[in-house]
C-alpha cells in the first residue's frame, strides 16, 4: 500500500487514468496536474495547479512517457495549461522525491542531475518495452492497413531492427503471411531471425535489400534510411517509422521521391490507452511499493 505517501501525476495522456486507479487503490495522496479538462473526479485524487503542490511533500512524480520537453513542459492530453518542470520546482522537493517518466530527454536528465534527483525510465525496462511492443504490432498493422493497397498476406516487409519492438513486429507480420527481411547490425539477432523462419540481412547492406521493398517498417532510433538507400527502394513502398523522434527516415528525400513515409509515435496510446496504461500503472505499483517499503526499512 502507499498509504500516507504524497505522488503527482504532472500532465500525460489517457494512459495516465490507469495508474491514477491503480494509485487510488493502493491508498496513495494523489495531486493531478494538467487534468482540469478530464472529464472525471477521482475520490481520493485532487485536481490542482502546480502553483497549488507544495514541493516539499512530494514524494514521488510521475511524467508523461514522453517526459519533458527541452524547455521542461510536458505533454497534457486533459489541459490547455502548460505544465512545466522547472528546475527551481525540482530543488523545491525532498531529497528521497523520485521521478517517473516513460523516457528521459537531455532537460530532464540536467536538472535530476543537478539536485540530485533519480529519473527511473520506465521505458529502458525490457518487461515494459515488451509489453508496449504488443499494442505498438496492433498499431503498425492499422497503419500499413490504412496507408496501403495491398494484403500484409505476400508482401515484403523490411523490419529494420530487432530489438524489444522489431522482434515482435516482424514476429507479427510473419505470421500474417508476408515475406519479412530483418535488417539489423548484431550477428546474434541475424542468427534469431533467421531462427524465427524470417529472411535477415546485415544492416550495412541495407541499399542492396530494398529493390523489391513494398512496406519497411524501421525500428531503429538512428538514421537508417538515408536518401542513398531511398534511392534504390521502389516509389510505391510504404515506409512506417516507430522509432522514437525523429526517427531513422530522411522523411524529405522520401517525399521527393515519392515514398509515403510516415513518423508514428506513440502507438499504444492511441490504439489501446487502457491496455497501454494498466502497463505502465502495473510497473508503477511494483517501483512505488519496492521504493517506500525500503525507505520504511531503512528508517526502522
Ligand atoms: P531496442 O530494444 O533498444 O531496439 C532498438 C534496435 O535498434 C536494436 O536492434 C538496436 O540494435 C538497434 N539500434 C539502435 N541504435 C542503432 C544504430 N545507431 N545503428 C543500428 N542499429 C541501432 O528498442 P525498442 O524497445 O525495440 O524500441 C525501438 C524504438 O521504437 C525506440 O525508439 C522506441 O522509443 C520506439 N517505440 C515506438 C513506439 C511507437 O508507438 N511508435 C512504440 C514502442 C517503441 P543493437 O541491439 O545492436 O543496439
Amino acid at each position: 500500500m502507499l498509504t500516507n505517501r504524497h505522488i503527482v501525476i504532472l500532465g500525460g495522456d489517457a494512459r495516465q487514468i490507469e495508474v491514477i486507479d491503480k494509485l487510488i487503490a493502493l491508498d496513495a495522496r494523489l495531486s493531478l496536474v494538467g487534468f482540469d479538462q478530464l472529464d472525471r473526479n477521482f475520490n481520493g485524487a485532487m485536481k490542482v495547479t502546480m502553483d497549488e503542490v507544495q514541493p516539499r511533500t512530494v514524494d514521488s512524480l510521475i511524467l508523461p512517457v514522453s517526459g519533458t520537453d527541452e524547455e521542461g513542459t510536458v505533454e497534457t492530453t486533459f489541459s490547455n495549461q502548460q505544465v512545466k518542470l522547472t528546475e527551481e520546482w525540482l530543488a523545491e522537493t525532498p531529497d528521497h522525491c523520485t521521478i517517473y517518466s516513460g523516457i528521459s530527454t537531455p532537460y530532464l536528465d540536467h536538472i535530476a542531475q543537478k539536485n540530485g534527483r533519480e529519473v527511473v525510465k520506465l521505458f529502458a525496462r525490457d518487461d515494459v518495452a515488451i509489453y508496449n511492443s504488443i499494442p505498438t504490432v496492433e498499431g503498425t498493422i492499422m497503419m500499413v492497413i490504412q496507408h496501403t493497397d495491398i494484403t500484409i498476406h505476400h508482401a515484403n516487409v523490411i523490419v529494420l531492427g530487432l530489438g524489444r519492438t522489431g522482434m515482435s513486429v516482424a514476429r507479427a507480420f510473419h505470421a500474417l503471411g508476408a515475406h519479412v527481411k530483418v535488417g539489423d547490425r548484431n550477428p546474434r539477432q541475424i542468427a534469431r531471425a533467421i531462427e524465427m523462419g524470417v529472411d535477415a540481412f546485415y544492416l550495412k547492406n541495407l541499399g542492396d535489400e530494398v529493390d523489391d521493398a513494398e512496406i519497411c517498417i524501421n525500428t531503429i532510433p538512428a538514421m537508417v534510411l538515408t536518401s542513398r538507400v531511398l534511392s534504390k527502394m521502389p516509389a510505391s513502398s510504404f515506409i512506417i517509422d516507430l522509432a522514437s523522434l525523429p526517427g531513422g527516415t530522411d522523411f524529405r528525400f522520401a517525399k521527393k521521391r515519392g515514398i509515403k513515409a510516415i513518423i508514428t509515435p506513440g502507438l499504444p496510446g492511441l490504439v489501446a490507452p487502457k491496455t497501454a496504461g494498466k502497463i505502465i500503472a502495473n510497473v508503477m505499483q511494483e517501483l512505488l511499493e519496492e521504493k517506500f517499503k525500503e525507505e520504511e526499512e531503512d528508517e526502522s
